[in-house]
């Protein structure tokens, strides 16, 4: 198994709360979330940098993260607001050096802080929290191809 966690959980060997996958990418919900619904969103060929990521494979980690964004706000997660954050460097907070996109979820008045939020982490019933997701998914596709 590889010894980078985002390629082993990409790979399928180690296990995470998947929403989302195609063939350039896989997304599941962040361990330790800001917020419930709080996604990663990782290329599945491995880029420690921004720098190292193919420009095809960033473009298609932002489309991804658009799309569950939207699906975040059409499922019960209701969400009224989003922030694609991406850390690059330990200058900016990155710990894990498998690039990737934080999708954080937000409502208004919720009052998410990054700094504080990053220190008061909890998980939210991981398993229905993903579930939402990839109905909201499911029902951004349904509204594409009625
Ligand atoms: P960074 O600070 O590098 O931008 O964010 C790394 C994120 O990965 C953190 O929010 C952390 O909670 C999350 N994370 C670290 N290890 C794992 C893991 O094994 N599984 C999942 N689902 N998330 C992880
Ligand atoms: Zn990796």
């Amino acid at each position: 198994m590889s010894s980078c966690v985002f390629c082993a959980i990409a790979e399928g060997g180690a296990p995470a709360s998947r929403v989302y996958e195609d063939d350039d990418v896989v997304a599941f919900l962040d361990i330790r979330p800001i917020a419930r619904g709080h996604t990663l969103v990782v290329p599945r060929i491995h880029a420690a940098r921004l720098e190292d990521l193919d420009p095809a494979s960033g473009a298609a980690v932002f489309r991804a993260g658009q799309r569950i964004a939207r699906a975040m706000s059409r499922s019960e997660l209701a969400t009224d607001g989003t922030n694609l954050v991406l850390n690059d460097g330990r200058a900016a907070f990155q710990t894990v050096f498998h690039t990737h996109l934080h999708v954080l979820p937000r409502w208004t008045g919720d009052r998410v802080r990054m700094g504080i939020g990053l220190l008061r982490r909890r998980p939210h019933d991981p398993e229905t929290t993903a579930a939402l997701i990839r109905a909201g998914l499911d029902r951004l596709t349904s509204e594409e191809h009625p």
